[in-house]
């Protein structure tokens, strides 16, 4: 078992740690307090990363991307830990699931500008009565010769404001729904019947718009469907399964941070004259934040390292983004502590970041959703629970 992590991947790292300093971090205050990243400013920093070879690199070579694989992109995604989400999502989001299941048309006309950094993709399932239980969505796509009819809401997608296409999930059969009744389509934002309707305010994450919005009579041409009729949740699946391995990546990432902090911190703040980091209560938390980065970091990599195998990694993405997003947590909450009263002020970028790991334990999937995955595998596949990381 070799666990050399290739010097191409730490290359792109230190690139994409360059580039956070350099471009990213000069502008977080003005996007956190204005709640906005301009699409002029998305596009000027997407076109930059490109040129440096640090965008898209999980996309195929053939339309400009990368040619990387998951363990690479969750690896270089650390970099993005430790900017603000906005740029974190904007560097580290974007699914391969146009590079899988696209056809020929769709390539040429999204995956070119996409890895280009010239156009945004938004993703569209979540809706007023469908969270969790995605196979509940009510938008639903209508046939109509040659082409589809688009009627329903969505909420929470996030960009969709600034995005050129949207994937939006429908149910074009009512009866099989999630037996094969959801699909997916690539919705171009300026199809007329499209309107971004409300943008809703978040406790953190600022920059990042979430947006409701309205499909009505919202038509689209048949080919803009993405892979087959009936095929939408196994798109979904897969893409919120590699997602997973990038968010991991800059959970690592941040939570590096807060431990490079906390040392810093603890070693300079001096009470009942000795520096903190003397207190065994200080270094006990700062221990536990270290072991659960490097759980975190082998558990993420191991998982991508399988997903790029071409793996089954199902029951391992639920496993993997419960753990990062709970240990993202737990550190920002010992960050806190060990910083004491600055660490709730504005002074330190903690009470910022504390606000923003908390979406992790929601979005993508609610860890409880992760766990009723996890254990319905265990209790009900019947499978060794030793092997079952390997189960497929
Ligand atoms: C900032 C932000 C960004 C987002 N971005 C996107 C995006 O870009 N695209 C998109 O499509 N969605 C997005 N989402 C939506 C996100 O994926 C959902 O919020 C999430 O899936 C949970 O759905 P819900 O909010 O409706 O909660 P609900 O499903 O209503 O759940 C509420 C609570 O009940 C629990 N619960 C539900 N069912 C069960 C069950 N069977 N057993 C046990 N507990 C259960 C949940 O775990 C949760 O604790 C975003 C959300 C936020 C807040």
């Amino acid at each position: 078992m070799d666990f050399t992590i290739p010097e191409e991947y730490r290359a792109l790292k230190r690139v994409a740690r360059r580039f956070v300093e350099e471009e990213c971090k000069p502008l977080e205050e003005e996007i956190e307090r204005n709640n906005d990243i301009p699409k002029e400013l998305m596009l000027k920093l997407a076109k930059k990363s490109v040129d440096i070879g640090i965008y898209a690199l999980d996309q195929p070579e053939e339309y400009g991307g990368g040619g990387q694989g998951l363990l690479c992109r969750v690896i270089v995604a650390e970099a993005f830990g430790s900017t603000i989400d906005a740029f974190g999502f904007l560097f580290s989001g974007g699914d391969s699931m146009i590079a899988r299941y696209g056809n020929d048309e769709q390539k040429e006309k999204y995956l070119r500008p996409l890895c280009n950094g010239e156009m945004f993709v938004a993703i569209g399932m979540t809706e007023p009565d469908a969270g969790s239980d995605v196979a509940n969505i009510q938008t639903t796509a209508e046939r109509d010769g040659d082409n589809f009819v688009i009627n329903g809401n969505k909420r929470f997608t996030t960009w969709a404001d600034v995005s050129d296409i949207i994937k939006v999930w429908t149910v074009t059969d009512k009866v099989k729904r999630a037996k094969g009744g959801i699909t997916c389509f690539l919705v171009e934002t300026d199809t007329p019947g499209f309107s971004v309707s409300n943008i809703q305010e978040t406790m953190g994450n600022r920059g990042m718009h979430q947006c409701e919005e309205t499909f009505e009579n919202c038509t689209v041409p048949s080919q803009s469907m993405l892979g087959n009729e009936g095929e939408g949740l196994t798109i979904f699946g897969k893409s919120y399964a590699e997602g997973r391995g990038r968010h991991g990546g800059r959970a690592i990432g941040t939570a590096e941070m807060l431990l490079e902090m906390c040392r810093d911190y603890a070693n300079i703040r001096v009470q009942f004259g000795k520096p903190i980091g003397e207190r065994q209560f200080i270094q006990g938390m700062i221990a536990d934040m270290a072991i659960d980065i490097y759980a975190t970091r082998m558990l993420t990599y191991n998982f991508a390292w399988k997903y790029d195998q071409g793996m089954d990694v199902r029951h391992d993405s639920s496993m993997v983004k419960v753990f990062f997003s709970e240990m993202l947590c737990r550190v920002a909450d010992s960050a806190m502590q060990i910083h004491g009263g600055v660490g709730y002020t504005t002074e330190f970028p903690i009470e910022r970041i504390y606000r923003d790991v908390r979406l992790r334990r929601i979005a993508g999937g609610t860890n409880e959703i992760q766990r009723y995955i996890i254990a319905r595998n265990i209790l009900r596949k019947n499978i060794p629970v030793g092997e079952i990381s390997e189960y497929a």
